[in-house]
């Protein structure tokens, strides 16, 4: 077998035609910078998250240290964010000059832990800063909550979360502002880095324009210290090509997920929860077991590519040694990083492959302790 994580070159053999037309258009026009076709995919992308503005960037991670300035982060404020997500995340806020707090996540969706995030707010707290981990939208609700009572910015991390939606609303239209990735291997990705942030918020956009082109509303006219994190006219063009198909293959990789959780139903994993009222776009599809990396050596050699998102949490990394948080800070996440494996997750990915894959991993885990029926009265 030969399965990776992701399959680009799949994806691609799907809608090379429409590629190439909107990647010759872009050359013959030759407006490469903010040209015509960042304008037209922000107004698809903002319409397709339902709400007003979208302003592309250069990567997720400009996405959500532009989004947080925009909303008023900077030097000496706190940004409460999951210890358990990608370390972007806390470089976003640290790059503001802002201090990140780490709180624990939920031990079902490995989500920030909104009963934890209360305790964390001081009167240096500026914003929250969630992550749709995994592709499941965090619990807004409860988050909105301490938000509203303490005056804090939602900022929401949905670079895993293309599409998602939170009781029938989609990610990118739950907080003040939201960042996007669009690296190639995320739900929405393009040929090389790039990003958005989006906000209903007109002023909030506005600053968002200005800091991603050297601080310029009007050429040579620079109002503050900006930066040049802007989205590629060519990457736009994909991006918009690719937008048209994301319901469907975001429909792909839910019947993967639904594939695997029908095949490994009784092997002895811990499989990924799919709460009620959320629309998760399983941008990955991660299990749980002791023996890991045995598996993950096992499928190897099968051919079976897997990943770890995220072996190391944050908080253990070196570059947070500041953060004086050691092991045992974060129970959940650490215990989480040392039994986590994600399967192949995308939406050419067959039925068939999917079965292979999830019996390899049966027959490696074994199967659940059967009980026996408690005895009849
Ligand atoms: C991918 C990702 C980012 C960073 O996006 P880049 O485009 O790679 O800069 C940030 N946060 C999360 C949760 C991500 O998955």
């Amino acid at each position: 077998m030969h399965v990776p994580l992701v399959d680009l070159r799949a994806q691609l053999a799907s809608i090379a035609p429409e590629i190439a037309g909107c990647w010759e258009g872009t050359l013959e026009r030759g407006d490469f910078i903010l040209g015509g076709a960042v304008a037209a995919f922000e107004r698809e992308f903002a319409a397709y998250c339902g709400v007003g503005h979208a302003v592309g960037v250069d990567s997720g991670t400009s996405a959500l240290e532009l989004a947080l300035r925009a909303v008023g982060v900077g030097p000496g404020d706190e940004v409460i964010t999951a210890a358990n997500t990608f370390i972007a995340t806390a470089f976003a806020i640290s790059h503001c000059g802002a201090t990140p707090v780490l709180v624990d996540v939920e031990p079902d969706t490995l989500n920030m832990d909104p009963a934890l995030v209360e305790a964390a707010v001081t009167p240096r707290t500026r914003a929250i800063l969630p992550v749709h981990l995994y592709g499941q939208p965090a619990d807004m609700d409860a988050l909105a909550a301490v938000a509203g009572a303490h005056g804090l910015a939602i900022v929401e991390d949905a670079c895993q979360a293309h599409g998602a939606r939170h009781r029938g609303r989609r990610t990118g239209g739950l907080g003040h502002a939201a960042a996007f990735s669009f690296y190639p291997g995320k739900n929405l990705g393009a040929y090389g880095d790039a990003g958005a942030v989006v906000t209903d918020d007109a002023e909030v956009a506005a600053a968002l324009r200005k800091l991603r082109n050297y601080g310029q509303e009007r050429k040579h006219h620079h109002e503050h210290v900006g930066f040049n994190r802007r989205l590629d006219t060519l990457q736009a063009a994909v991006l918009s090509v690719k937008l048209r198909h994301l319901d469907a293959w975001n429909a792909g990789r839910r019947r993967v997920a639904a594939r695997y959780g029908e095949v490994l139903g009784d092997a002895a994993v811990g499989l990924p929860s799919a709460r009620d009222g959320l629309e998760h776009v399983w941008h990955l599809y991660v299990i749980r077991l002791d023996d890991r990396d045995g598996l993950a050596s096992a499928l190897a050699e099968d051919g079976i590519a897997t990943g770890i998102h995220y072996p190391v949490p944050i908080h253990l990394q070196p570059a947070y040694a500041e953060l004086g948080a050691g092991p045992g800070s974060f129970p959940v996440t650490e215990a989480a990083a040392g039994r986590i494996l994600s399967l192949p997750v995308y939406a050419e990915l067959t039925d068939a492959t999917v079965e292979e894959i999830g019996a390899r991993v049966a027959a490696f885990a074994g199967r659940r302790e059967v009980r026996p029926e408690p005895a009849a009265p």
